[in-house]
């Protein structure tokens, strides 16, 4: 810890640029400690916003208004920007393992790297799909997806999706709704292993978004099981369903980077980073964790990235007094919260404990909404 009379270089370094992180590094930047080095480690500069990432697969906001700009607020933090891959952890000597540079040292460490989607239990789905995450990645396969289109609008094109949570659902009615304006040959197929969608939300949710898929002639396969992908792209489910694809995205149940559990860092039985109610690690306290790749130990949440958003402030408090030695606060997520699931034809459904909607009006409340929380990070 460091006083803040007695300036000295304690090292606090932040790994991933995710939302929790970006809302640290600005409010780090506008209360700084004297003494500290900050620096983030990403692998990126600019990071997706989850709230607008459909949005933009569906054409109505372009990259920059949907993905933070990491590079400011690590200017307006005066921290330094390690451009890199962490990949590892040595709990010894308390430093982060990089891709590219060496080691670096830290006296307190934040992680918030997400998730990705689980590929890892279904054959040939690691090689032959696109996992949602990365999201650089899924982006490149989107855009040459649609360059592909634009050049070929009256090619046949099947493309699957897998995956019916809230991500997958509005990823699939969004790529619905931008290849409708190009193309008329293409065909989507949704498969989710539950019998109905958005197993976490109302029923009324859940069935208002399969008359909508069905409505747009998306082929929804409930309670299909994908057990393998073939090099030639061709899915195949449990029941013996088999649909030949052109393009799969891959978007099930979170999944975490597994060097986190190959550190020593005590994970939940995912792999996750256990953490408590102040998003200090049950097992390392001079290490804090939050959005996706924490499950706190009293409070287990969704992985959903509003949670990552509510986290940013605690978590920059609770790394502030770690420094200072302060009393650490604890950070109580709340059990009922708003989804906007946007629908691709700029309404949106909103979902809140067993309440349902659907409204043009809400697509704007929405846009509101993420639109000023990128102009708070952004400017
Ligand atoms: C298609 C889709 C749509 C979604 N829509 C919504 C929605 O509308 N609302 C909602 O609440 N949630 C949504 N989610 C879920 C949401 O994306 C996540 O819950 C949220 O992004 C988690 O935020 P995070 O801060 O934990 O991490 P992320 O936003 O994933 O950010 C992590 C960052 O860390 C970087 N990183 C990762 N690993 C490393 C590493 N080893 N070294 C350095 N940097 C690293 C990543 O590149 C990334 O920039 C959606 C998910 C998907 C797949």
């Amino acid at each position: 810890m460091v006083s803040q009379n007695q300036p000295t270089q304690t090292h606090v370094v932040l790994i991933g640029g995710g939302h929790s992180h970006a809302i640290a590094l600005k409010l780090w930047g506008m209360n700084p400690i004297e003494g500290v080095r900050l620096t983030l480690i990403s692998d990126s500069i600019y990071t997706p916003y989850s709230g607008m990432l459909p949005g933009h697969v569906g054409g109505f906001y372009s990259f920059e208004e949907t993905h933070i700009n990491l590079n400011r607020l690590v200017q307006l933090a005066d921290a330094q920007f390690y451009q890199d891959w962490a990949i590892g952890l040595d709990l010894e000597k308390n430093q982060v393992i990089c891709a590219k540079n060496s080691p670096l040292s830290f006296d307190y460490l934040s992680i918030d790297i997400g998730s990705t989607p689980a590929t890892i239990s279904v054959p040939g789905a690691a090689d032959y799909a696109i996992p949602a995450k990365p999201v650089s990645q899924f982006l490149t396969a989107w855009n040459t997806l649609l360059q592909q289109v634009k050049n070929h609008p009256h090619q046949p094109i099947t493309i699957s999706i897998v995956g019916g949570g809230a991500g997958g659902v509005e990823l699939a009615l969004n790529i619905d709704s931008h290849l409708k304006k190009i193309t008329q040959q293409a065909t989507l197929h949704l498969f989710h292993r539950g019998k109905r969608l958005l197993s976490g939300h109302n029923h009324w949710v859940g069935h208002r978004l399969e008359t909508l898929l069905q409505n747009r002639n998306i082929s929804l396969h409930l309670s299909e099981n994908v057990t393998q992908i073939t090099p030639s792209k061709t899915l195949i489910c449990e029941s013996g369903l088999t649909v030949e694809n052109d393009y799969i995205f891959w978007v099930t149940q979170a999944s975490a980077a597994s060097w986190i559990k190959s550190s020593g860092i005590t994970t939940d039985e995912k792999g996750f980073i256990r953490v408590k109610d102040t998003l200090q690690s049950v097992s390392h306290p001079h290490i804090l964790a939050a959005g996706d790749v924490a499950t706190i130990q009293n409070y287990p949440r969704p992985k959903a990235g509003v949670f990552a958003v509510r986290q940013g402030k605690p978590l920059f408090k609770n790394l502030q007094n770690s420094v200072l030695g302060k009393p650490l606060k604890s950070y109580y997520p709340q059990k009922l919260y708003l989804s906007l699931i946007g629908t691709g034809d700029k309404k949106a459904i909103a979902s809140w404990g067993v309440f349902g909607w659907e409204s043009p009006l809400l697509w704007d409340w929405k846009d509101y909404i993420d639109r000023q929380f990128m102009k708070s990070l952004n400017g």
